[in-house]
């Protein structure tokens, strides 16, 4: 177990996961948890960068908690907390914030992109957004976390985090911190929606038909899945420009079956696009169902808030020691030498 590099990831607590969320990120997760000593938790005080209802944001946190849980996460192996559970989170992220220059937040990619959107809704920008990279840094260094796994996306975040440890490593002539690494996820497939093709699934889609829930009951998901707007050759075989629709279905098929695109063409070389959808229903609610039914079960005992107790403690351990390393470091804890 102490041999495994550790590793810190964050799930944003917002609810009605889909497929492509699934496939595209949960089922990596999970695989890690074998490999690495995996910290996982939910990013509450993330989500609050931008405004949030206070019922939906608990409901988000439970059911994000619990959906992780009952997709493979093991809270036996991987340390499952909540964010402002462990109060260091936000301290170092304070002491970090002072060690950051506004440049180096102004440049951020994310920032300027969230900023512009906030803009254009509300007029005015919430300073969360340039200041909550200094959060993640300190979400990953308090763990001392060897890697990072992040979209492309964050990858200038983790490059931030590097810079200030660093910084404060080279400031104090101290290896307070451990330099982490961004871990991109290659194979992940992209799941598109499922009536244009053309763009990536997504839940905040205004069609419902586009996008399938993790949590979508059976028929439900068959209608969906039967109503995917494909063309009209009626033969299965990938191609992304001529075939979005079938070659989407065909990635789903792929990612649950471990078939390759030719296996699967030759496996449905004489059947229609309703024999194809059908056997594509069909896995993916075999896949589903477990989930879903662990899912309930979690929902309904008191399992899961004693995990998490027990996760927020354990980080908690960790967390407490490197940030008194740091306050005794920088000169915070006065009757310390
Ligand atoms: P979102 O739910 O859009 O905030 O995305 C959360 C994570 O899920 C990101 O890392 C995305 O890359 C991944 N993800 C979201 N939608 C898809 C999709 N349709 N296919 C693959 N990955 C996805």
């Amino acid at each position: 177990m102490s041999e495994k590099k550790r590793m810190v990831t964050a799930i944003a607590s917002s609810g009605n996961m889909t497929i492509g969320n699934y496939f595209g990120v949960i089922k990596q997760i999970v695989s890690y948890q074998q490999d690495y000593d995996l910290f996982l938790f939910i990013a509450n005080l993330h989500a609050i960068t931008t405004p949030q209802d206070k019922t939906k944001l608990k409901e988000n946190i439970k059911t994000m908690a619990t959906l992780y849980i009952a997709c493979g996460i093991d809270p036996q192996l991987t340390t499952v907390f909540i964010q402002s559970d462990v109060l260091e989170h936000a301290q170092l992220g304070w002491i970090l914030n002072t060690q950051t220059n506004m440049g180096e937040l102004e440049r951020m990619t994310q920032y300027k992109d969230k900023s512009l959107k906030a803009a254009n809704k509300t007029s005015y920008i919430p300073s969360g957004l340039l200041t909550y990279p200094t959060l993640m840094a300190a979400d990953i260094l308090l763990y001392d976390a060897n890697y990072v796994p992040v979209g492309i996306d964050q990858v200038q975040h983790v490059e931030l985090t590097r810079t200030l440890a660093e910084r404060m490593n080279k400031t104090y002539q101290q290896d307070l911190f451990v330099l982490p690494e961004a871990l991109i996820p290659t194979k992940t497939p992209k799941i598109m929606d499922l009536q244009d093709p053309t763009k990536k699934m997504s839940k905040s889609s205004t069609n419902e038909k586009a996008f399938i829930r993790i949590l979508d009951e059976p028929d439900l998901i068959r209608k969906k899945i039967n109503s995917a707007l494909t063309d009209s050759e009626d033969k299965v075989y990938y191609n992304l420009k001529t075939k979005p629709g079938i070659s989407n279905l065909m990635t789903i098929y792929s990612a649950i079956t471990g078939l390759t695109h030719p296996e699967i063409e030759q496996q449905f070389l004489n059947k229609n696009y309703q024999e194809f959808k059908t056997a594509v229903s069909d896995v993916l609610i075999k896949e589903l169902s477990p989930i879903q039914e662990r899912y309930q079960l979690l929902k309904s005992g008191d399992d899961l808030d004693q995990w998490l107790k027990e996760g927020a403690l354990k980080a908690q351990k960790i967390a407490y020691k490197k940030l008194q390393k740091v306050q005794n470091t920088m000169g915070l804890n006065y009757k310390r030498k």
